[in-house]
């Protein structure tokens, strides 16, 4: 079935059709009958579509997707990837649709063409190398058929042969792209004939220098030993003869692009590379494969430690065959692969050569395309594939997606995750001043699931904040947590108040009587329970979701029980303790059980003040050293030295003021000191010290040391120095 278009140039028709020729030759080497209408009419389709447009060396666009479809059919593809191929550039360049193409075509060529589009829409730029393997991930996840990957690498191929045609920057560009993302990619599919030709286009063009360097090199080294590849070759064949074994024989020179990789991370000359020179033998069956490598052997002194059995133990992308380096008869080593045409084939197309086997079976459904990929990336297993892998299989296909953000980079996420999701990925400062989202160009909700290869792009708003809903929105912890965070923080006002409505309702549900935490003491011992300062700090915390209203309420009930049931005993006990600390109460203010009038520090790390449930430490020659029960140097010492802790508290209706230190967090603005000194002196507080610090990002710490009498009194000053504006924390500190 001739073609029918025309581009109205006879010598250039001729041309085009020559290839065509060429490509349908190809197909039938493996189809020998194939609906070649079929074929044509994609052909004139997609060579109509693209009609005005030439290439840059003035061909018809034509030409390229037909040698992309040359291409696919050197390694045997199936029908529709090749159709696929010669339409591959048309979603993205003309004016048809993914309709055109299904009508046309059907739905697997149409889903081909979309998913390539798909991937040649994906911005890039050049990336680190986490970014790297990312976006590769990125490509093996979005190209559900792995058919579309297939074409994505043939067309790069094509292009890249093609790549003079472009300016300097373009094609370094495209080159660095080809070294990062195709080459890689063709090795994990196993493609290795295709990631050889890509590496070395692609290293043509970054170093041009050492590609000329070794290129020259290698010319001289040949012309040296002209016929020893010849020789060679010459000698295994007819050995293989005589055990009359069928074999072809193929000899060739490294890859360039190996040899240089191999001279400058390993700073090898290039006479001390062994495998420069190597033959190939296929054979029709693996038993053979083991002969021919003994017949080797014989003929020649093989290098010890260079043999390798990729049949017994394949390689991760599924390459099979064994390798020897042997040193021939003029002293100069070469390597001799020995494989089967099965793994020949696999060797050379990895995943794409298992079409070949599957010609003549109609439809593969999608789970049994997968379950091939999936058995390849499972049976890879050396190091650096690895971590690839291990990702590739728990979350290629279901756990993960992969976005863009307007500059190109690659946002990972779990799958079903939001817009939300994404800016609090980027920073918790997009994350909280988003108002709104748009994928691909248009606005979305905010719940909108987020696909792979969409490109979201976060609407902000300098004054805008979280909202409690979005808790409930987001996919990710780390979401879910800076927005709690920010609650916490900017927040606090609404929070106590919010925390204290839910309080009061769970309080009451409970039928604990409200008025337990009019009593100070109670209500000090309560909240020290729950590791709060004040009640504010415990109805914020229940406002930003720090603890729930059940869980603080339960625990007060616990704490209410266990404390009734200690009063009774305490009271006796008091009495009897009261007379003891009469005559233990030094100048400090603190009575040390079981120890008069011995020397008193308080310790700088908590600075205790009179209120805080203490402790003393009885030092190697500085007495006693009081620290706050709730110090961490209290829990860490106690496990080691736990005779030198003993019990102390404080002398009542002492005058004496103490030091304490405070460490208020805020954020930067001019007054802010102002206000810190008027708070203070409103409580007529002294302050001993005073220092601050700005953070950078328009945040500051605030350090002071005040004098107080309690830790009541302490308290106050915190409480006081919170209600502050821009103030976000206030700290013991020690001091
Ligand atoms: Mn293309």
């Amino acid at each position: 079935m001739p073609i029918k278009y025309t581009t109205g140039d006879k010598a250039v028709d001729e041309k085009l059709f020559a290839r065509y020729g060429t490509l349908v030759e190809n197909i039938r080497a493996y189809y020998p009958v194939f609906d070649e209408e079929r074929l044509a009419a994609a052909f004139d389709f997609a060579a109509g579509a693209h009609n005005t447009t030439l290439r840059k060396d003035g061909s018809p666009y034509i030409t390229h997707p037909l040698e992309v479809a040359i291409i696919m059919a050197d390694m045997a593809l199936d029908l529709d990837s090749i159709i696929a191929s010669l339409l591959h550039d048309v979603i993205e360049d003309t004016g048809f649709t993914y309709k055109d193409i299904s009508s046309k075509f059907g739905e697997t060529v149409a889903m081909l063409v979309d998913g390539v589009t798909k991937l040649t829409r994906m911005p890039y730029v050049s990336k680190e190398d986490e970014q790297m393997e990312n976006l590769r991930k990125m490509f093996m996840a979005m190209a559900k058929d792995i058919r579309v990957l297939i074409i994505k690498i043939c067309d790069r191929l094509h292009n890249m042969r093609t790549i003079e045609y472009h300016t300097e920057k373009k094609r370094r560009e495209k080159s660095l792209e080809t070294m990062q993302i195709y080459a890689p990619l063709a090795h994990r599919l196993g493609m290795a004939r295709l990631k050889v030709e890509l590496e070395d286009l692609a290293m043509r063009c970054l170093d041009p220098v050492a590609y000329q360097e070794i290129t020259e090199e290698l010319n001289v080294r040949i012309g040296d030993k002209q016929d020893f590849l010849q020789t060679v070759s010459a000698q295994i064949e007819a050995r293989i003869k005589e055990a009359g074994i069928n074999a072809h024989i193929e000899s060739r020179i490294k890859q360039i692009y190996s040899i240089y990789k191999k001279m400058y991370s390993q700073h090898k000359a290039i006479f001390e590379i062994y495998d420069l020179y190597a033959v190939r033998v296929i054979v029709d069956e693996t038993v053979d494969c083991f002969t021919v490598l003994g017949l080797i052997h014989d003929l020649y002194h093989p290098m010890p430690g260079r043999f390798k059995d990729y049949i017994s133990t394949p390689k991760p992308n599924m390459y099979q065959s064994l390798h020897t380096t042997v040193i021939g008869r003029e002293g100069i080593p070469f390597e001799s692969q020995i494989r089967t045409w099965d793994m020949h084939h696999v060797a050379e197309y990895g995943i794409a050569a298992h079409w070949k086997y599957k010609q003549g079976v109609k439809e593969i459904s999608m789970d049994e395309r997968l379950k091939w990929v999936r058995l390849l990336l499972e049976a890879q297993q050396d190091t650096d594939a690895e971590e690839f892998i291990k990702n590739l299989r728990v979350e290629m296909f279901v756990d993960e997606v992969f976005v863009f953000t307007p500059r190109g980079d690659v946002i990972n996420l779990p799958a079903g995750s939001n817009p939300i999701d994404f800016a609090y990925a980027i920073h918790s400062a997009v994350g909280n001043r988003m108002t709104g989202a748009k994928v691909n160009g248009r606005i979305v909700p905010l719940d909108y699931n987020l696909k792979n290869g969409d490109i979201v792009e976060v609407m902000s708003q300098a004054s805008h904040g979280p909202t409690r809903d979005w808790l409930k929105m987001v996919r990710t912890s780390e979401a879910r947590n800076k927005i709690k965070q920010w609650f916490k923080r900017e927040r606090r006002e609404e929070n106590v108040q919010q925390g204290k409505i839910d309080f009061e309702a769970e309080l009451k549900r409970s039928g604990i009587p409200s008025v337990i935490f009019n009593q100070d003491d109670v209500l000090q011992q309560l909240l020290r329970k729950l590791s709060f300062a004040t009640i504010d700090d415990l109805y914020g915390a229940i406002g930003y979701g720090g603890i729930t209203a059940l869980r603080a309420v339960n625990r007060i009930r616990d704490e209410l029980i266990r404390m009734n049931r200690l009063q009774s005993e305490k009271n006796t006990v008091e009495k009897v303790m009261h007379n003891i600390k009469k005559h233990q109460t030094n100048a400090s203010g603190v009575v040390i059980e079981g120890l008069d009038n011995c020397l008193i520090k308080f310790a700088r790390c908590c600075a205790p003040v009179p209120g805080d449930e203490i402790i003393g430490f009885v030092t190697k020659g500085f007495g006693v050293s009081i620290h706050r029960q709730d110090c961490v140097n209290v829990a860490e010492g106690h496990e080691k030295d736990s005779g030198r802790w003993v019990g102390s508290e404080w002398a009542s209706d002492e005058k004496a003021t103490f030091a304490s230190g405070l460490r208020i967090s805020c954020k930067d603005r001019e007054g802010l000191t102002i206000d810190v000194a008027t708070a203070l002196a409103g409580l007529k507080v002294s302050m001993q010290s005073y220092s601050a610090r700005t953070l950078g990002d328009g945040y500051c710490v605030i350090m002071v040391v005040v004098m107080v009498h309690s830790s009541a009194e302490l308290n106050e000053v915190i409480n006081k120095l919170r209600r502050i504006e821009d103030v976000l924390e206030v700290v013991r500190h020690g001091n």
